[in-house]
């Protein structure tokens, strides 16, 4: 029997094998490998395209993540409240620049930080709230604004698994009238500043490492431009401690191929999406994401299993060929490199989601059979 991965990106790889073999070889011609126009071009669809004023390209979001927090001016001292149900990335670049992350627990029906657990967690020290839009689905993001400009903190979103997701926000100052106002706003430029990933199994998936900060504010566009090549805008003239942290001439070129197909990518995706929801919506054991998110860009397909131990359903559906995995299965406040700094913190969703969740296979191509395939296995194997 075929086996059916997690995530299978041959038929999208398939699919744009012209247009990026053509991209290619405009590259190799002319052979600027580091800041070529592709950059630049890639940067302003890109801009574009999530409605923000700047996008500035770099090696990858763990990156995007770090330049960011040193564009705000976060550091040794400071603390910023984020969510210890992601990927480390997450804390790591908090830590990576000195400052401390500060765990809140998540809202168990949405994965995402409950903005109820930040105001609990702001301190003298807070800077920052950095919310991942966790699997591709927004946070509450007025609500987190708002507590923001209350406590006078930033806001800097970790976007990486939620290219192309939207959220439906108000403008705080003017309540409806400007033009923050907007139905399906994307994300990252909601904060201050937010950081995308282009890792290749992201939903907009490079071929390599890559990365992305988006802001509308000019000021912090220039630093983030800056920080990312050595503290320099001009050559040789360096102003700062920076990174060699540019996006390839190359990845930029093959992704803007990839950008053209990301709201058909994303709107199968929401439709297989649909489809494990209808079929788990009435069964014991198995809680599906809630559906009423409709700017959820599902980079996972992730459900809560309850009926039964979730590694077994795991086991038992690798053992018909179907691979899953579990994202993640240590919070990032449980990780062998925070040591025991974190033992007193007590975060009960986030322990008990860890034990609970379980990704099933998606993609922007994967086929209805193969769906029906793992939608029929974890129902004989949860019945039986
Ligand atoms: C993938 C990911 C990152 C890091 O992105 P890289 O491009 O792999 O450095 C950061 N945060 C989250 C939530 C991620 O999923």
């Amino acid at each position: 029997m075929r086996s059916i991965p997690i995530l299978d990106l041959a038929p999208e790889i398939d699919l744009m094998r012209k247009d990026l073999d053509a991209a290619y070889h405009k590259v190799m011609d002319h052979g600027r490998f580091i800041m070529g126009p592709e950059v630049k071009e890639f940067e302003a669809h890109v801009a574009e395209y999530l409605g923000s004023k700047h996008a500035i390209g770099v090696n990858s979001g763990t990156d995007a993540l770090v330049i960011a927090l040193r564009a705000a001016g976060i550091g040794e001292g400071d603390e910023v409240i984020t969510t210890s149900f992601t990927f480390f990335a997450t804390a790591e670049s908090i830590s990576m620049v000195g400052a401390k992350p500060v765990f809140a627990d998540i809202d168990e029906k949405t994965y995402n930080v409950d903005p109820d657990e930040i105001v609990k967690k702001i301190s003298e020290r807070t800077k920052a709230i950095m919310p991942v839009h966790l699997y591709g689905r927004p946070a509450a993001m007025s609500r987190i604004m708002e507590i923001a400009e209350k406590h006078d903190l930033l806001v800097i979103e970790d976007c990486a698994q939620s290219f192309g997701a939207s959220y439906e926000i108000t403008c705080l100052e003017c309540h409806g009238k400007c033009s923050r106002t907007g139905k399906g706003q994307k994300l990252g430029s909601i904060g201050q500043l937010g950081a995308y990933s282009f890792f290749p199994s992201k939903n907009l998936g490079g071929f390599g490492d890559g990365g992305l900060i988006v802001t509308d504010d000019d000021e912090l566009a220039e630093l983030c431009r800056k920080l990312r090549s050595h503290g320099s805008l001009k050559k040789y003239r360096n102003e700062m401690l920076g990174y060699n942290s540019r996006l390839d001439t190359l990845q930029a070129a093959l992704l803007d191929v990839r950008l053209n197909h990301i709201e058909a990518f994303n709107s199968h995706r929401r439709a297989v999406a649909e489809r494990y929801t209808r079929a788990f919506a009435d069964m014991d054991g198995i809680i599906p994401p809630t559906p009423e998110d409709a700017g959820h860009v599902y980079h996972q397909y992730t459900v809560r299993v309850t009926g039964m131990d979730r590694d077994e359903l795991a086991q038992k559906l690798e053992e018909k060929g179907i691979s899953t995995m579990i994202y993640y299965p240590v919070p990032s406040h449980r990780l062998p490199v925070y040591g025991s700094a974190y033992n007193h913190v007590e975060l009960p969703i986030t322990d008990r989601l860890t034990d609970e969740v379980l990704s099933l296979p998606i993609g922007g191509m994967f086929s209805e059979e193969d769906q029906k395939r793992v939608i029929d296995s974890v129902v004989e194997i949860l019945s039986s």
